[in-house]
């Protein structure tokens, strides 16, 4: 039997940056996952740290994007009406949860996280020696036309009056100066100045999980449905043998309402499935930006294994069979926008951002079970919120003073 203070239930960003906020701490921590470390969701993301995520992609308002999901000509979102029985609930619950005042809501209260999303990676990438994977210089967002450029600067103009956002407006001359590889058709571009990026997200997630195994935290391969209650605490079976601990904590991104139903609690968590892509790029061209295409819900970032194409959100079930059609829409989009060569990978790689309605993870006592604790649900930002999110979760369980109140992010909470 191992005996440790903390258990911690799965390997992902969001489990790994808690078992080292734990470790440091003070606390004896194992991580369990029944794979090696980020090679899930937190593998395939595009790697950018979202430092000015203030505002949840809602679901859209406007008739356009409404009528290419109903229509099934998006790129940017796509429906499996089949799934639909299944899904319904939430869907309700995110469409609830997408009006102006919730939107206001989850905003502030991702305000305290996102602004501690870049110290905490920076810390945590010099302890792994890994600062290399780190790239400044922001990422922009391209616009096809002036009036969606202009649209978008109001909003972003609120955004900085609000909560302090910087950004800034390229024109068309502007962007061919800073991105002479992209096409010459675009009206122009919004540069977010503060957020940063990684080359690639999965080996800063093993980084991590290696300075947390060499540091004394144990890594154990083995089934989290293990779990079970165990006179005052928690054991889990490990490859070699069962493992024990007063404390333990969910952080199986969209596996993690499976384990809490195991013990009688019922959270919305849905997802939102996403795809990706490597190629290679024709001649010497170079994109010295990550870009996202707003308009069709893309993202093209050139990442250490080619230039990673990563897609919108697939609403479906979490296991439903792969069905890359977003991909397939995007991918044309991209070459039209940068000259891409081959496909380097033989099939594309599928994520389910694991997705609560209103768009704020769960941190915190999971109610009713002693010693259980949430840390999951980090939709479209979990590679930036893990570090910030594991303190967060580290403080509550080792008592110490938060940074910031979480009662915004607890499991009970309802979802009006
Ligand atoms: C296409 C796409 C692009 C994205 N881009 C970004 C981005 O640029 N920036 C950003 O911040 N976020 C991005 N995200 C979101 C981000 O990837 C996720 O929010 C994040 O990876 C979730 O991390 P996690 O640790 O909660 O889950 P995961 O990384 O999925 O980790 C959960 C772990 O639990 C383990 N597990 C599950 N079941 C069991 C079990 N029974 N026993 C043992 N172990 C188990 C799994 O093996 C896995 O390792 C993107 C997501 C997608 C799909």
């Amino acid at each position: 039997m191992t005996d440790v203070d903390v258990i911690v239930l799965g390997a992902g960003m969001v489990g790994i940056s808690t078992a080292l906020h734990l470790l440091d701490r003070g606390r004896s921590v194992a991580l369990i996952d029944r794979r090696e470390p980020a090679e899930e969701t937190s593998y395939g993301n595009a790697g950018l740290i979202q430092s000015e995520a203030v505002i949840p992609y809602a679901l859209p308002h406007d008739i356009k994007a409404i009528l290419g999901v109903l229509t099934d000509t998006s790129t940017a979102a796509r429906m499996h009406w089949k799934a639909l029985p299944k899904i319904a609930p939430w869907l309700i619950a995110y469409a609830r949860q997408s009006t102006k005042g919730a939107i206001a809501r989850t905003a502030a209260a991702n305000v305290p996280l996102v602004r501690r999303a870049l110290p905490e990676h920076k810390s945590l990438l010099e302890r792994a020696d890994a600062t290399d994977h780190l790239r400044g210089g922001g990422y922009i967002r391209i616009y096809r036309t002036g009036a969606e450029m202009e649209h978008t600067i109001k909003v972003d103009e609120m955004v900085r009056e609000r909560y302090g956002v910087p950004f800034e407006v390229w024109d068309r001359d502007r962007l061919r100066k800073e991105e002479p590889f992209l096409s010459n058709s675009l009206a122009g571009a919004i540069h977010m100045t503060e957020p940063m990026s990684v080359d690639d997200p999965s080996e800063v997630g093993k980084a991590y999980a290696a300075l947390f195994q060499s540091e004394g935290g144990r890594f154990i391969k083995g089934d989290a449905m293990t779990l079970v209650q165990d006179g005052t605490g928690w054991r889990v079976t490990g490859a070699d043998g069962p493992v024990a601990a007063k404390d333990v904590v969910v952080a199986l991104g969209p596996w993690s309402g499976d384990l809490l139903d195991a013990f009688g609690v019922h959270v919305p968590l849905g997802v939102k499935r996403g795809y990706h892509m490597h190629y290679s790029v024709m001649g010497n061209a170079v994109l010295n930006h990550l870009f996202v295409d707003e308009a069709n819900g893309f993202v093209l970032t050139p990442n250490k294994r080619g230039y990673r194409l990563t897609t919108g959100a697939e609403f479906t079930s979490r296991d439903a069979p792969p069905t890359p059609v977003q991909l397939e829409r995007a991918e044309p989009k991209a070459r039209a926008l940068f000259p891409l060569g081959d496909r380097l990978q033989p099939t594309p790689w599928m994520g389910a951002r694991p997705s609560l309605p209103d768009l704020l993870p769960m941190i915190g006592k999971v109610p009713r079970l002693p010693g259980l604790w949430a840390n999951f649900g980090h939709h479209h930002l979990g590679f930036t919120l893990g570090p910030a999110t594991g303190r967060l979760l580290a403080e509550m369980i080792t008592g110490e003073a938060t940074y910031t109140d979480p009662s915004p992010y607890r499991v009970d909470r309802r979802f009006r």
